[in-house]
């Protein structure tokens, strides 16, 4: 029998709806590849005095869920460590007592830490200073007890002033006794300093959970700790990550420039969100170590980027540098960063006529200023 000239036989009719049963199901599987089966795992919480969020994408929501919640949970740990605010963290030990004979014994966290400030107050000519404490919690910006002092304050801001100095800190680690193989670690400050971190601790705190991401093999994430931010990989949709720098003259979340770049960390700061205003002057809350007062700095923000290079503490020394800049001011943050090229930087100074925005050569060909948004501004520097 020639079959080809026949009526169709139920045989071929099965033959076919299979081809078409396999064809979707190729088609559905061929969409979950291309799609990823893709899962995206949010997760927010206020800590070290701010908002943090951690967003991870990748496959399998349930690792994407641990890893976010590891994340949200190493930085509650590093805030118990480090906080002024909480009695008994390694830092408020320190400065209940600061030139307890031998110091105190601390965590690895808060050594490592330490030390990471300490270079970086070095290396900025002591802009950045973390021995800053007592004028912190003397001027209270940022918190209910934010004060303008009055002229009577002065000598007392002098007396404060003159014990910030980070080369007072004595930093020691030694064998723990007793056969156990440890390292111990010990702080010492000098007489009347008081120890903040507050100007590196959230950057700090955004490289140990980029790094427990990293570990758990997350491909894709942003670390936001209150403006710090961390992105890993490339984004959800594996393009370059857009992220934008915050205007200074707006609410947070309006931006004046963006950048592109995957595996990099970007710290802003600036005195547009923790301040007081009184009689047209503006207190804020990063203080000159040289003078005790508010920074006069000609700069409305700093942001600095650094691409993920293995260093472990990008965006703590981004962090670290970004607060010191701000306090150098426009002259001096330009010189430290030609003498620093590993340095990307976008800053927006002040100028009689209206913002200039200066971006590192490094980051020209990445960096889009929105024109519409910040008309004023120019372009200016190397
Ligand atoms: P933010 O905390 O708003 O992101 P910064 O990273 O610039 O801003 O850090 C400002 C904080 O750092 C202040 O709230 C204070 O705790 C501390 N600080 C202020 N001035 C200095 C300084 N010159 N050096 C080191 N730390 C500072
Ligand atoms: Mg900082």
């Amino acid at each position: 029998m020639d079959f080809r000239k026949g009526p169709k036989s139920p045989g071929r009719t099965r033959f076919f709806t299979v081809c078409a049963i396999l064809a979707l199901a190729l088609a559905f599987l061929f969409y979950i590849a291309v799609s990823g089966g893709s899962a995206e795992v949010e997760r927010e919480t206020f800590a070290m005095g701010t908002l943090v969020k951690v967003s991870v994408y990748g496959r399998g929501e349930a690792s994407l869920t641990s890893a976010a919640e590891a994340a949200l949970a190493e930085i509650s740990r590093l805030e118990e460590l480090f906080s002024v605010n909480i009695a008994g963290s390694d830092i408020s030990r320190i400065n209940a007592d600061p030139a307890k004979p031998g110091g105190h014994e601390v965590s690895a966290e808060t050594y490592e830490l330490l030390r990471l400030a300490l270079s970086e107050a070095e290396a900025t000519g002591g802009a950045f200073d973390p021995t800053i404490g007592a004028l912190v919690s003397f001027w209270g910006i940022g918190t209910e007890k934010a004060r303008i002092p009055s002229a009577a304050d002065n000598d007392d801001i002098a007396d404060m002033q003159s014990v910030v100095g980070w080369s007072k800190v004595s930093l020691r680690e030694a064998s723990a006794e007793g056969g156990e193989e440890r390292t111990v670690y010990f702080v010492s400050a000098g007489a009347g300093q008081a120890l903040d971190l507050g100007g590196v601790a959230k950057g700090y705190a955004a490289d140990r959970v980029a790094a427990i991401l990293r570990a758990r093999g997350v491909k894709s994430a942003l670390v936001d700790i209150g403006g710090n931010l961390v992105a890993i990989g490339r984004s959800p949709k594996r393009r370059e990550w857009r992220l934008g720098f915050q205007d200074p003259f707006r609410p947070r979340g309006n931006y004046f420039a963006s950048v592109s770049v995957s595996d990099a960390t970007i710290v802003t700061s600036g005195a547009y969100e923790r301040f007081v205003r009184k009689n047209g002057v503006l207190y804020h809350h990063i203080l000159d170590p040289e003078t005790g007062y508010p920074a006069m700095s000609d700069l409305e923000s700093v942001s600095i980027v650094m691409e993920h290079t293995g260093s472990r503490h990008n965006s703590a020394r981004s962090d670290a540098l970004s607060t010191a800049l701000f306090v150098m001011g426009f002259e001096r943050a330009v010189k430290f960063l030609e003498g620093h090229g590993e340095v990307q930087a976008v800053l927006v100074s002040r100028r009689e006529d209206g913002p200039a925005v200066y971006v590192t050569d490094g980051l020209k060909q990445r960096v889009a200023v929105q024109e519409d948004v910040f008309p004023k501004a120019k372009e200016v520097g190397r």
